[in-house]
């Protein structure tokens, strides 16, 4: 069995999912496809935004409004005059205003609210695209992420249980057999042993279609993009991009770790272990051929890989009493952050000072700054660019730099990491 996953971007519009549609179509097998969708363009954002107990309280009607008329609009576009997606629309919608109007709108169940209101996006992009590719005679089956990807009750962040999953996938498959062409699930989304929602994490869909590769042995996973494959840059940083064609497991798991946006952390891990090979290819070129993320040696071709993160916070954490940077005070150091939930994203020691670049979220930053402070001497530097370079050259180091100021380098045999000013 093939995966397919298709993200928000490949289904913003109805245009896209004609598209999509096209792109399935064009793939079937005498074996059922597996697809794995996403919420439509940024719905995911505009849920957000409705979440009882949402910092921000804003007037939400607006935002209603606007996630009602964009599915309903797309799904009229592709279904005209088909009441029964229209329905399950209503169903959906009547759902989702219960839930936000019974909600307790508080802090302590922000995680809980969270998951069962933003896991609409993916339910109503699925029904509206399964029942799309049924009317244009794709047999169909809409297959509940909920019960299939079974996760903890961690919510926002729902851990895996391998065990169920494979049970319920392997047992989807078995009932399955031969009757559909194509199997269509919700990425991101998961639930409880006891039924409750829950989601695996930001831009977790490409996760999804991982796992469900996983437990069903598939043959392949594809994520349809909007760019021709891996580049070795965001292209929105870069404008002579090169596209990388033979990624090996481990590179793609390092680029992941340094940030690279291509591919969501997670997502490398279960397939490497079954040794299935994942292809990034565009929805926007479709017959070309794309990246291949698998049993390779090394990169092809061999060029520098550039990743770049903004709006980054260097910390210096010093001692009152001058004294050595030591274990106890890293201990110190490293609990803090662990229960603030931030993550280093590069560090360094010296005698006297311990460095770390972290993402500069305010309201985390800010308490980190007030807890250290009772033991530590702390300054900062804000608004810097962490730049990453794997095969690395002095030349492409220098044109990068641009001639700002390095904060802070590190350098090993593949990798050079540099902290600059944003430009
Ligand atoms: N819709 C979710 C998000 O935007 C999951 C995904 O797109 O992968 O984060
Ligand atoms: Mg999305």
């Amino acid at each position: 069995m093939k995966v397919y996953k298709f993200g928000g971007a490949s289904v913003n519009s109805a245009d896209a999912v004609r598209n999509m549609a096209q792109i399935v179509q064009k793939h079937l097998e005498s074996e059922p496809l597996v697809v794995v969708v996403s919420a439509m363009g940024k719905t995911t954002n505009l849920l957000e935004k409705l979440v009882p107990g949402a910092a921000k309280v804003e007037d939400t009607t607006v935002f209603r409004q606007q996630l009602e008329e964009y599915h309903r609009s797309i799904a009229t576009a592709l279904m005209p005059g088909n009441m029964e997606v229209q329905h399950k629309i209503d169903a959906l919608l009547a759902d989702l205003d219960h839930l936000c109007a019974t909600l307790p709108p508080n802090v302590e169940h922000y995680n809980y609210n969270y998951d069962q209101v933003v896991s609409h996006g993916e339910l109503l992009s699925t029904t509206i695209i399964a029942t799309y590719l049924n009317s244009l005679g794709i047999n169909t089956l809409w297959a509940d992420a909920r019960q299939l990807i079974k996760t903890d009750s961690h919510y926002r962040e729902g851990r895996v249980d391998w065990s169920a999953t494979e049970k319920e996938i392997k047992n989807l498959e078995l009932r399955i057999k031969g009757s559909c062409h194509v199997i269509l699930t919700q990425g991101f989304i998961g639930g409880t042993a006891n039924g409750q929602t829950t989601t695996l994490g930001r831009e977790g869909s490409d996760y999804t279609a991982a796992i469900l590769a996983y437990c069903l042995d598939a043959e392949s996973v594809t994520i349809w993009k909007d760019v021709p494959g891996f580049l070795n840059a965001d292209p929105k940083f870069f404008n002579d991009t090169v596209k990388i064609n033979q990624i090996p497991y481990n590179e793609a798991i390092e680029l992941a770790y340094y940030g690279a946006s291509v591919i969501h952390p997670k997502t490398v891990k279960p397939i490497q272990n079954k040794n299935i090979p994942l292809y990034i290819r565009s929805f926007i070129t479709p017959d070309s051929e794309g990246s291949a993320v698998g049993n390779y040696h090394t990169i092809s071709p061999e060029t520098p890989l550039y990743i770049f993160k903004n709006d980054q916070i260097l910390l210096s954490i010093l001692p009152r009493d001058y004294s050595f940077i030591a274990e106890d005070n890293l201990q110190v150091i490293f609990g803090l952050l662990n229960e603030l939930g931030i993550r280093v994203n590069l560090m360094q020691n010296s005698a006297l000072s311990f460095s770390i670049c972290v993402d500069n979220n305010p309201q985390r930053i800010g308490v980190l700054i007030e807890r250290l402070k009772s033991m530590f001497r702390v300054r900062y530097n804000e608004n810097l660019q962490l730049i990453t370079i794997r095969y690395y050259t002095q030349q492409v180091i220098d044109r990068i730099v641009a001639g700002r100021p390095i904060l802070l380098e590190q350098r090993s045999r593949t990798t050079e990491q540099i902290i600059v000013p944003c430009k």
